[in-house]
């Protein structure tokens, strides 16, 4: 304990020799959490993870922490101090969470039965990667200003986040990083394509390091314009550019933290029949596999989870690989990306990405999920008995190979038995359609009377078919926390078309917060640029030039 970091008996960085990272497809190791959040991806193509899950051998003594108390402890596990000292951490944390509204910043509500709801939009853009980015912003911001100590004018180093985004990540991202030391960011949204209150609360953030793209085009194109702009020698050679999409360590870190938060809730709240050491299931509404990847985790540290119940929207392809141990772009059994299109009247873009009720779940592949492959193929090598650095090595061929072959044939498997196996231990999967979303917004608006964003009503269906499970299975029943990822005055169509007929509904007193008010009447900085990605890095580099000569 000497280095005096003890909170309520838990002194998190005596027990962690330093944390060193690797990569899923073998190709690189040993890397600083430092490397890894400015990197984002490593260079053979593959995601980070830590060499080790730390256990948490205190975890029960966290119980009656705050939830910036906790967030340190759960991170002190993996930064090591030598990295971030203790009290620069602290600081770190208190002051991402600090932008939050309510105060346990992921409350705990209860919905109905054993359905109980993590609240996650109480950030500034009301929805869960708040969670993650408002850290994520002050951690570059904290790296940059510590790189360019001493550092003056053009030999500071300057990070340029350029990113493509549908509508959360992109306000998310750009309220983690408005003001930023060191730090521009540009965000590019297809042009009249997102939901009108996700635009303005893009384009209404007038800071000098924010800037707004409108594209003239679709979200493939920006996604397009940005990969172009990442592999092109003119503007990287100017340029730092950085990224702030899911696959960053830190995101998945940072939402480690409620779902220990959210078990330590339960017992609070229920104290007479849930006790520290029961186990909790997790419904996760999931698209890119980051938030529920986030809760393996905490599980792995020592959190007791029966099941992860991962909810997909009709963008299924973690649910086919649950049912058939294959991972593929196209199904090859049940509705087809093409079959129901004309019948549902589904618009579907080229390469079968739906779009449905919940668009932020709307992904033809995970990408985090290399990640949980990694650690279910190590898993396997190990059951092999030889040391541990074959076993590192043979998962990281066996992810590489595998996702060579989604890049080569659009998809692999079906994969071993043990290794399917092993998933299935640890996680279910449910599909839900559109019309099953808004029915569970309208069922639980007219049973409890709480108005669910279309996200987190594809958790709460899934949920309750969980609970179902339980039930016929004629086991106890275990507490069920389902993630509520968004608030749903973000996605009005979608809870308006689910609600319009209900009696005494009204959106405007029922749904929107007054932060939304008036928001269409503020000032706006965006600029129209065409679906041209060299007219898009002239403008990057321009804006990036003025702003570091303090022109504005
Ligand atoms: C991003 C997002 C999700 C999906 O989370 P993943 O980490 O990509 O699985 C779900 N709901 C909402 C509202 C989101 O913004």
């Amino acid at each position: 304990m000497s280095n005096g970091v003890v909170t309520n008996g838990v002194s998190s960085h005596a027990q962690t020799p330093s944390q060193r990272y690797l990569s899923t497809r073998g190709g690189d190791s040993g890397l600083s959490f430092e490397e890894v959040v400015l990197k984002g991806l490593a260079s053979d193509g593959g995601l980070y993870i830590p060499e080790a899950i730390p256990e948490a051998t205190q975890w029960q003594s966290w119980k009656d922490l705050s939830f910036v108390d906790l967030a340190f402890n759960v991170l002190s596990l993996y930064i090591s101090p030598s990295e971030i000292p203790a009290e620069d951490l602290k600081d770190l944390i208190r002051r991402s969470y600090a932008t939050f509204r309510a105060e346990d910043i992921t409350p705990l509500v209860h919905l109905q039965d054993s359905i109980h709801l993590l609240e996650l939009f109480h950030g500034p853009t009301f929805a869960f990667k708040d969670v993650a980015l408002q850290f994520l912003g002050n951690l570059f911001e904290y790296f940059l200003v510590r790189r360019n100590e001493g550092k003056t004018g053009r030999d500071r180093y300057h990070l340029t986040v350029v990113g493509a985004t549908s509508g959360d990540t992109g306000s998310a991202a750009i309220y983690g990083l408005r003001g930023k030391k060191d730090v521009s960011v540009f965000m590019l949204h297809p042009k009249g394509r997102v939901s009108p209150i996700q635009e303005l609360q893009m384009t209404t953030v007038l800071d000098p390091n924010v800037h707004n793209l409108a594209v003239t085009g679709n979200f493939d194109n920006c996604q397009d314009i940005v990969k172009a702009l990442f592999a092109d020698p003119d503007i990287n050679s100017t340029l730092k550019l950085g990224a702030v999409n899911s696959i960053n360590w830190a995101r998945i870190l940072a939402q480690t933290v409620y779902y220990f938060y959210s078990y330590f809730s339960l017992a609070r709240q229920q104290p007479e029949s849930f006790k520290i050491g029961d186990k909790v299931r997790f419904s996760v509404p999931s698209g890119n596999f980051g938030d529920i990847l986030a809760g393996y985790f905490a599980h792995r540290m020592g959190l007791p989870v029966d099941k992860f119940v991962i909810a997909t929207n009709e963008n299924d392809i973690l649910d086919r690989f649950w049912k058939t141990g294959k991972y593929e772009k196209k199904p090859t059994y049940g509705p087809s990306a093409e079959g129901g299109l004309a019948a549902d009247g589904v618009k579907a873009h080229e390469d079968g990405v739906k779009e449905t009720l919940s668009p932020a779940m709307d992904i033809l592949v995970s990408s985090n999920f290399e990640r949980l492959l990694w650690f279910l193929a190590y898993e396997f090598a190990s059951s092999a008995g030889m040391d541990d650095e074959w076993n590192k090595k043979q998962a990281g061929q066996e992810v590489s190979a595998w996702l060579s072959d989604l890049k080569t044939k659009g998809g692999f498997g079906p994969v071993y038995q043990d290794v399917l196996e092993a998933a299935r231990r640890t996680f279910e999967s449910e599909r839900v359609s559109d019309q099953e979303t808004l029915d569970t917004i309208q069922s639980l608006y007219k049973e409890v009377g709480y108005v669910l964003d279309p996200h987190t009503a594809v958790g709460v269906e899934a949920a309750r078919r969980s609970v179902r499970r339980v039930v016929e299975s004629g086991m106890p029943m275990v507490p069920h926390i389902s993630l509520s990822t968004a608030h749903p005055a973000k996605f009005a169509g979608a809870v308006t078309l689910a609600l319009k007929d209900e009696e005494g509904f009204e959106f405007n007193s029922k749904v929107l917060p007054p932060e939304f008010v008036g928001l269409d009447q503020k000032e706006k900085r965006v600029k129209d640029v065409p679906n041209e990605w060299q007219a898009v890095r002239d403008l990057v580099k321009a804006e990036v030039e003025e702003e570091l000569k303090g022109a504005r």
